[in-house]
């Protein structure tokens, strides 16, 4: 069990001083994998002979097994985001995220459950059944990443991969008590990364502690000449400042993110959060962030006009089923995305919200000048029951309304495991920075985990 626990530093450690090896830690998962997917639902895939590369023993992420969302490319094995459309859709190519991560020396052990085409915020819109949340199976473990929190949460890979288009990397970690990292748009690269809405994906690490998050996105980050919405500035060294002072940081408390609804322990977890930073010796300033408010109809005009013309290409002649296995909510955002982009409804909707997107950016900026991070609840309630919301898809949506001010504004964020509730359901605290700032927000987030101390695991 220790080995399945351990985080990815030390895991490294182990294998350096020859403890344990590659194939050893491949084969204890497997094993958890047998007993424990079938009750999760968290793998739609795994990966049936996973590539050892004994030659990359100097690579940073030698031997540690991952997973990725089922929403990359991965040559040769089933990609199917979620969606029965692409049921048996075998790929011909490497998205770059896997490809970085395997010469890395990391080895691919499954691809994971999600809402299809990232379109949800609890793994229902599955069209391969939801991921049982692991602290309490009739709870949902968040979407639409929830099969990759879920794995790591119960120690069925090391790490995975998510994709945060709204949300889906921070929620399901705050539901799953995990650490996700949500990256500045064009920090790393999304090439094969099945697209949502394209002006907000982001390609992100789930991991079990902030350090791992940071070593991880030592591996992922930086340009890809086949993503030209990259970033062409070399990216930082992540893992090497992690263990910076932070005192005197200045922690950003934005009143409209302490709204009416918000569940009464999760702002009391919210609370000890920033106890714990005034502690370390930071300084709390209160801010605020007036145009919040028109976030969550921002979001949703622009996510589904997108959608509704990324999904245009399957229509079933080159690869994937027919259209009529686009499920429910595919379809709802479908028809929305194309209404708001016809002719005559295009400036009054979609042109409009890009321009409400940018005011919101601009409340970021101005916060930004005052201080270092802003701290804020990841959801406004811990993980919720199965089938809770699930006929009631505005009650969904409003469910992410603190996550995707953030994918509005093309910056990062990072969901921190904070505590629990009475009724043993994690609880994360999410901490904003400012574009391209990733190295000092994993700096104040590890030092606030440290500070946290050690929290309940799966068994
Ligand atoms: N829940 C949000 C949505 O349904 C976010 C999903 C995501 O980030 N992929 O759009």
């Amino acid at each position: 069990m220790d080995i399945l626990k351990a985080s990815i530093s030390k895991l490294r450690q182990l294998i350096k001083d020859n403890k344990i090896s590659s194939e050893e830690i491949v084969a204890q998962i497997s094993e958890r994998i047998n007993k424990e997917n079938p009750k999760l639902n968290a793998l739609l895939t795994v990966v049936e002979k996973p590539e050892v590369n004994e030659n990359m023993k100097d690579k940073p992420l030698y031997g540690i097994a991952f997973t990725l969302k089922d929403t990359y490319v991965t040559k040769g094995i089933r990609t199917t985001a979620g969606s029965r459309l692409l049921e048996n859709y075998i790929p011909q190519y490497d998205a770059t995220v896997y490809k970085k991560l395997k010469e890395a020396g990391a080895v691919l052990i499954g691809k994971t459950n999600c809402d299809a085409w990232g379109h949800g915020s609890s793994t229902e819109n599955s069209d391969f059944g939801v991921t049982k949340n692991p602290w309490n199976q009739d709870y949902v473990a968040g979407g639409s990443s929830g099969g990759s929190a879920a794995a790591v949460a119960s120690h069925l890979s090391p790490f995975s991969i998510g994709e945060d288009t709204g949300g889906s990397i921070r929620q399901p970690a705050s539901f799953c008590s995990v650490v996700g990292l949500k990256v500045s748009y064009g920090l790393v690269s999304r090439y094969g990364s099945i697209a949502y809405a394209s002006s907000l994906d982001t390609v992100g690490p789930i991991t079990k502690t902030v350090e791992d998050c940071a070593l991880v996105l030592d591996v992922i980050a930086g340009n890809d000449n086949q993503d030209a919405t990259t970033n062409p500035a070399k990216p930082s060294h992540y893992s090497k400042s992690i263990n910076n002072d932070i005192k005197g940081f200045k922690i950003g408390i934005p009143k409209e993110y302490f709204v009416e609804g918000i569940d009464k322990e999760v702002a009391e977890q919210v609370e000890n959060s920033i106890k714990l930073f005034k502690k370390m010796g930071c300084e709390i300033v209160d801010i605020t962030m007036p145009m919040t408010r028109y976030a969550l109809s921002t979001y949703y005009l622009i996510a589904t006009s997108e959608t509704s013309s990324n999904l245009g290409r399957y229509d079933g002649i080159r690869y994937g089923n027919s259209r009529k296995d686009f499920g429910a909510e595919a379809k709802r955002r479908i028809m929305l995305g194309t209404f708001t982009l016809s002719a005559g409804y295009y400036d009054a909707y979609y042109k409009k919200a890009t321009k409400v997107r940018t005011l919101i950016k601009n409340d970021f900026d101005q916060a930004f000048k005052k201080v270092d991070i802003i701290l804020a609840p990841v959801s406004p309630t811990p993980a919720f029951k199965i089938g809770e919301k699930v006929n009631n898809p505005l009650q969904m949506y409003l469910s992410d309304i603190l996550t995707i001010p953030v994918n509005l504004a093309g910056i990062p964020a990072l969901s921190v495991p904070a505590g629990f509730t009475k009724y043993k359901l994690p609880v994360g605290v999410q901490l904003i920075g400012n574009r391209f700032e990733e190295e000092k927000l994993l700096n104040i987030g590890h030092k606030f985990e440290q500070e946290r101390g050690e929290l309940p695991s799966i068994d």
